[in-house]
């Protein structure tokens, strides 16, 4: 027995290789990789320019500490500034990391404007990560469950509700941050409407608080923009960066704006791996093949493709209750719990997710192609079928 630590609950599958959107497993069977690692594979597997420009990286230099320059960092810290339209970043390992970079820096942020406790608002269903401060933030029992007592500091609301939030701004005085995905992902897909964005924006600015999001999940690229919250034509105080920024190699990233940048000081916050050269790359890499080969337009017009056709051929299904998403960010929501769903699909050669339990979640790399989006949704509407008529 492997003297792993039990956290996950595994499929009994190991892969030894991928290729595009094709990962084999020991025995040489194919799988169709319609996750993508969560969001993180972005360019797929063995992309063969992200391949090289990591290979020619790990032959250079890997890794110099924070101690000194790092160019490559810096290189991509202007890359990310200029795509958010933001003014620094701070470079770390995860989306959990980047995430407690954020709660550090709006407490700092609060306690310069005189507020005693400052309190962040977070909403149901949200998912933040798993540190002690980000689980705190998550909205999911099951996350928090055992490792009470929960850090302090955050306000609960119901998601993609604005009156929820003017409640608390005439109530609650500590409140300095929100901190919200415009997708959420672990949550089911559930999408906060583009109105929500921007009036959520005018109370934060109206109230003088951080507006923070976490597009850990549903940024670079896969909703069709660089940014979920650009497609309402906001800009953030705060985002938050991980899973798909390095294309499998860790990176995260924690990016501010306006009132939000200068908040750190040297010794206030740090990382020893964080924008190490090897990370940077890999980032740079995958932003260049992104823009490049149209990887977004691609992503936007794919997703609507795969939701149509799974929106036809799930119409006289009953038991569906909904195809929802942005880009490929997919979710389809069954009347009923579906986790089975994912070893049937493993069974027929296809890698899925459930997630909340009733939602099939598909985070399929921005290389997928057309042909593969069409097996995708014609595996998806045998399985589907299959399951809600057993
Ligand atoms: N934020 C969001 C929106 C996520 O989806 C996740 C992971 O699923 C995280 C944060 C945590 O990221 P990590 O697992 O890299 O710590």
């Amino acid at each position: 027995m492997p003297h792993l630590m039990n956290t996950y609950s595994r499929l009994p599958i190991a892969f030894t290789h991928g290729q595009g959107s094709h990962l084999f497993d020991e025995q040489g069977r194919q799988y169709l990789d319609a996750l993508a690692g969560i969001a993180v594979n972005t360019l797929g597997h063995g992309h063969p320019r992200l391949v090289k420009a990591i290979g020619e990286q790990v032959a250079r230099m890997m890794h110099v500490s924070n101690l000194y320059q790092v160019r490559e960092q810096e290189k991509l810290s202007d890359r990310l500034a200029s795509l958010a339209a933001m003014d620094e970043v701070f470079f770390c390992n995860s989306g959990c990391e980047a995430n407690e970079a954020a709660i550090k820096l709006a407490r700092m942020y609060g306690h310069r404007k005189g507020v005693e406790s400052p309190a962040i608002i977070v909403m149901e269903q949200a998912f933040h990560g798993r540190t002690l401060a980000t689980l705190s933030a998550t909205g999911n029992r099951k996350v928090q469950a055992g490792f009470e007592p929960l850090v302090a500091g955050f306000v609960r609301v119901p998601f993609d509700d604005l009156s929820a939030i003017e409640t608390v701004a005439q109530h609650n005085a500590s409140v300095v941050a929100v901190l919200f995905e415009p997708i959420q992902g672990e949550g089911g897909i559930n999408i906060a409407h583009q109105d929500y964005l921007k009036g959520l924006r005018r109370i934060c600015d109206d109230k003088g608080w951080l507006f923070m999001v976490d597009e850990v999940q549903c940024g670079i690229g896969r909703t069709g923009k660089w940014f979920a919250h650009q497609h309402a034509g906001i800009k953030p105080d705060v985002m938050t960066l991980a899973k798909g920024l390095g294309s499998g190699v860790p990176i995260g990233a924690c990016l501010t704006a306006g009132q939000a940048t200068g908040v750190f000081q040297p010794g206030n916050h740090g990382s020893t791996f964080g924008g190490n050269p090897l990370a940077c790359v890999a980032a740079l890499t995958t932003l260049d093949i992104i823009e490049q080969d149209g990887l977004m337009a691609h992503a936007a017009s794919l997703g609507e493709a795969i939701r149509k056709g799974l929106r036809e051929s799930f119409a006289d299904l009953p038991g569906v209750v909904e195809v929802r998403g942005d880009g490929l960010m997919i979710g389809i929501e069954l009347d009923r719990p579906c986790g089975d769903l994912v070893r049937h699909a493993l069974d027929a050669g296809l890698l899925i997710n459930v997630t909340a339990e009733r939602v099939i979640r598909l985070l399929p790399p921005l290389t997928f192609s057309k042909d593969e989006a069409n097996r995708l949704v014609q595996m998806l509407s045998t399985l589907v079928g299959k399951f809600l008529s057993a």
